[in-house]
């Protein structure tokens, strides 16, 4: 496990680095990864940061629509519509499985009903062909907290809540 100095350092080194923010941002997000280290419970830090990276992911994918959904068919599926490829013509994007011909039981009234950060970094090859990538790596505040036996595990197992995916993280520390 990496130390929290490291952690910062590494963190701190990598905002600054950035050429797309200002200033003040750097500032900003330098202050949210000292918060985090602040939590010295290791259980609640990592509970803490699973919310954030979360809320984090929610935000880009809902408020920011990055699959492109109207009326409930994302931007992939319309274009298949537009080719003619039936199969994928279905309403709720990923979270409908052509091959069981039904929705996901974690989808209650058209959001999500659990935690999981596989299905929300998740991005089809046609977002990735649009550039839309997402992973831990790609998050400030969070790159450094996580081993790679963690991260693989985070990025790779889908449909399960918080406290499965969090205990593993524990057990991988
Ligand atoms: S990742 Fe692709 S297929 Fe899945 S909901 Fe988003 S646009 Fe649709
Ligand atoms: S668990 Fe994954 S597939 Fe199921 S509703 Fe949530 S985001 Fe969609």
């Amino acid at each position: 496990m990496r130390s929290d100095k490291r952690i910062l350092r590494s963190s701190i080194n990598r905002i600054n680095r950035d050429k797309n923010i200002t200033e003040k941002e750097k500032k900003k997000r330098i202050k949210v990864v000292e918060n985090i280290l602040k939590e010295k419970n290791i259980e609640k830090r990592y509970s803490k940061l699973y919310d954030m990276i979360c809320d984090y992911l929610d935000n880009e994918f809902i408020n920011k629509n990055v699959c492109g959904f109207q009326n409930d068919l994302c931007s992939k599926r319309r274009y298949m519509i537009e080719k003619g490829i039936k199969k994928d013509s279905y309403i709720n994007g990923c979270c409908h499985s052509y091959k069981h011909s039904n929705d996901c039981e974690h989808l209650k009234n058209g959001r999500c009903s659990i935690k999981n950060i596989a299905c929300k970094t998740f991005t089809c090859p046609y977002l990735r062909l649009k550039g839309k990538n997402y992973s831990i790596n790609k998050i400030y505040f969070a790159r450094y907290f996580f081993n790679f036996r963690q991260k693989f595990y985070m990025q790779n197992t889908y449909f399960v809540d918080k406290d499965v995916v969090l205990k593993e993280i524990l057990e991988r520390m």
